[in-house]
């Protein structure tokens, strides 16, 4: 399907994090994590990763996905997503952007200051891109995704969603928390996404709030370290705050 396919076997990089969930690292050397779910369906595949992901996210399934849910639709969630041969699902506000053309409108790469990163990060999502996607069905806030709950946490994108289990804390929040400075691609303090590639800064602040309501235990986020600790409210406000004024 894509001619970034590995035809060779390969390894993947997997971690198990919490009961039935399971953490994929794909797209080297730009990380890009997405998340396993075992549910009674089958196992679910909350992102994609990047195109050519799919051979890796496969093997670490055990062979086959029953459905892909996408936090959001860019590149490097949705590029392995028709490589999964599953039915892809999103909230309805990210349909648009999930069956259109990348970059969706509201990426604006000028605002990112480091020359090379911001020239690297257009032509690195070209390649990570797959097309437009087709939308099999739509999941929305209070939708259950292998026993995880659905929120809706728009900012990063229109229809971004973050996944939540009260029975242990476990947050998967996507691009919604970054962990990692986009400027250096290097891992750090719990933030909110680079503007450069949020439909809504002001809206994405306002969703880190939300998710500090559910009392998260620990925050698995899609391109750097978990959010964990005693603190986490306090680690996810400066994150909300972060870069504000
Ligand atoms: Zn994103």
């Amino acid at each position: 399907m894509s001619d970034q396919t590995p035809s060779t076997p390969t390894t993947p990089d997997v971690r198990d994090v919490a009961p039935g969930v399971r953490q994929v690292a794909v797209g080297h050397p730009f990380l890009s994590y997405m998340y396993l779910l075992d549910s009674d369906e089958g196992v679910i595949a909350f992102d994609a990763g990047i195109r050519g992901s799919g051979p890796d996210i496969l093997a670490a399934a055990g062979g086959t996905i029953a459905k892909v849910v996408l936090s959001h639709a860019h590149a490097d969630h949705r590029g392995g997503a028709p490589e999964l041969d599953a039915p892809i699902f999103c909230h309805p506000d990210e349909v648009p952007d999930a069956q259109g053309e990348w970059p969706q409108s509201y990426l604006d790469f000028g605002l990112i200051e480091n020359e090379l990163v911001r020239d690297g990060i257009q032509q690195l999502n070209r390649q990570w891109d797959s097309g437009p996607l087709e939308i099999a069905g739509t999941v929305v806030e209070g939708d259950e995704v292998a026993g995880l709950r659905v929120i809706h946490v728009p900012g990063h994108a229109p229809g971004e969603i973050a996944l939540f289990r009260a029975a242990d804390g476990l947050l998967i929040a996507g691009d919604a928390i970054y962990t990692q400075d986009l400027e250096i691609a290097q891992p750090a303090p719990a933030r909110v996404p680079h503007p450069s590639t949020n439909w809504s800064t002001d809206q994405a602040r306002a969703s880190i709030r939300k998710l500090i309501t559910y009392n998260p235990t620990s925050v698995w986020t899609s391109h750097a370290d978990a959010v964990t600790g005693d603190d986490i409210a306090a680690q996810l406000e400066a994150a909300a705050a972060f870069g504000e004024g």
